[in-house]
């Protein structure tokens, strides 16, 4: 069984985030303990998820226990430990990959609005 985000759960959660956020701008910076990797970690219920995995699940409807659904950080964002959810979107294990390849070719269609 996983973890079961109920009203109350949400409430706590919200107040555990914004107590260890620092807003940088647009970027809500988590300033709580880290991964090695550098992602923002909160243990829920005695188990570990990264932050920006927690705000998508309260802001964006992302199901925490899916193994499939992963919270993804914007190109333009590109801050591991900001959580702020317009710079978050729900992906999948596949959409991150072909992420990481349009960002590699220099290719990203996202990085072009705008112009030179
Ligand atoms: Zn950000």
């Amino acid at each position: 069984m996983g973890l079961e985000l109920t009203d109350k759960l949400r409430e706590n959660l919200k107040r555990r985030l914004e107590k260890h956020t620092v807003k940088n701008g647009d970027h809500w910076i988590w300033v709580g303990s880290t991964s090695h990797g550098g992602h923002g970690k909160m243990t829920i219920d005695h188990k570990q998820y990264e932050t920006s995995r927690v705000a998508a699940a309260l802001f964006l409807g992302l199901d925490i226990n899916s193994h499939i659904q992963l919270a993804c950080h914007k190109v333009e964002c590109g801050k591991k430990e900001c959580w702020n959810p317009d710079h978050l979107y729900i992906g999948t294990k596949w959409s991150n990959m072909n992420d990481f390849i349009a960002v590699n070719n220099g290719d990203d269609p996202r990085r072009k609005r705008g112009g030179k």
